[in-house]
């Protein structure tokens, strides 16, 4: 692989310098190992090793059990590593996913000009190796200053982001301990300072008919399929479908799988559905579960055969991730902010429509504002990372936790 040196990057010198080919090195070595969300054990054991070279003791370094909580069963739980520092000041958290989307396994990394991207027929993986390796290069920097001169800090490696922020949502609070400030390292532009983001909510539907011949007693039966076409038809029309506008309430929804029937020749006995609904405010995200709901239980109930006999629904929800938003003047925006004009890029907020690992972060108490580490096309085969990105991340996570920690509490 060809990695450029610090003066074929250009980069200005400043005092959160970091080493640009050891840097590029630990990102390009880590992208190249397959981790799909549940199977991050590869990964884990390659930044342990990292991290053991850099000086990290194994009494630093914990797994806390993560997989065994989680809907799908991991080979690895969350990585946690703490710095204790000198002890005094405010306590910071950085943290990255290391799973990657099943698109970038095979990939094999490499640098053309100033980017890096898979030469197989693969994803890169930059989201989120990009932000381990940022985060591995801020850990190497602050040990080689000696972790004593600064507050203490701790980083969290998290799994199974990909499929449902599975990893933050089951995150061991106890073994992160508290903390001030919080920076997660996710896809996107460096200047970009994610401090809240949508919430969502998952629905499954099953609709129950009643089954007869369709062309020998068509009137003995009740279709299930003409009952879910009914409340979809409605929900459609009455504003619930798509994007939700009800007075100054804002949200999405989507019914995005229909499945059900055998044969022409049976009216349908069962149909089930999938639905999800987002809103920035939970209660409009809840109101346009209720709507889905309502929907499908009148439909159901209308729908009837020749002696009155109706339809029903069973109906179950599942909140993805609630919706979170910073304070303005919370601590964790100012420091980034800073950080982002330390390496020369100004900085903006931005709501995220999308959930992130940082959701459920600010469930458990950490108030994390989400940074980009230069990753572009992310959970396609053309994804890259720009790699002057990449390196100012490693210089703003390396800042974070070293000069701009503060000593202050
Ligand atoms: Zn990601």
């Amino acid at each position: 692989m060809t990695v450029p040196s610090a003066a074929e990057c250009n980069l200005p010198m400043t005092n959160n310098e970091v080493n640009v080919d050891n840097a590029l090195d630990r990102y390009l070595t880590i992208t190249a190992i397959p981790g799909r969300s549940g199977d991050e054990a590869a990964v884990a054991a390659k930044i342990v090793e990292f991290l053991r070279e850099a000086g990290v003791t194994d009494s630093q370094i914990e797994f806390d059990g993560a997989e065994t909580r989680t809907r799908l069963d991991g080979n690895c739980g969350n990585l946690i590593v703490s710095l204790p520092g000198n002890g005094n000041g405010a306590r910071t958290l950085l943290s990255a996913h290391m799973d990657t989307v099943p698109i970038c396994i095979g990939s094999q990394p490499v640098v053309e000009g100033d980017e890096v991207h898979s030469s197989a027929p693969t994803g890169l993986g930059a989201d989120d190796r990009a932000g381990c390796g940022a985060i591995l290069t801020a850990i190497v920097e602050r040990l080689k200053q000696g972790d004593e001169n600064f507050p203490p800090a701790v980083v969290s490696f998290l799994v199974q982001e990909e499929i449902g922020l599975e990893g933050a949502r089951n995150l061991d609070i106890a073994k992160v301990g508290q903390v001030d400030r919080a920076f997660n390292f996710d896809g996107g532009t460096v200047e970009k300072l994610t401090i809240g983001a949508i919430g969502g909510e998952r629905m499954t539907i099953k609709v129950t008919g009643i089954p007869a011949h369709a062309g020998v007693a068509p009137q003995e039966g009740a279709s299930a399929i003409v009952m879910a076409s009914r409340a979809i038809a409605d929900l459609h029309a009455r504003g619930w479908l798509g994007k939700v506008q009800q007075g100054d309430q804002a949200g999405t929804s989507n019914v995005g799988v229909f499945q059900g029937g055998e044969a022409t020749n049976v009216i349908t006995p069962e149909v089930n559905l999938r639905a999800e609904a987002r809103s920035h405010s939970a209660e409009m995200r809840t109101r346009i579960v209720s709507e889905i709901r309502q929907a499908f239980e009148r439909a159901a109930a209308e729908v009837t055969n020749h002696e009155g006999a109706a339809g029903s629904v069973e109906f179950s929800s599942n909140v993805d991730y609630e919706s979170f938003a910073l304070a303005q003047d919370h601590p964790s925006i100012a420091a980034a902010s800073d950080a982002v004009r330390v390496v020369g890029r100004e900085p903006f907020p931005e709501i995220s429509d999308g959930g992130l690992d940082a959701n459920w972060l600010f469930r458990l108490g950490i108030e994390a504002v989400t940074l980009g580490c230069g990753q572009r096309n992310i959970h396609t085969a053309d994804e890259r990372l720009v790699i002057a990105d990449y390196l100012d991340a490693c210089k703003i996570a390396t800042w974070l936790i070293t000069e701009g920690a503060g000593n202050e509490g």
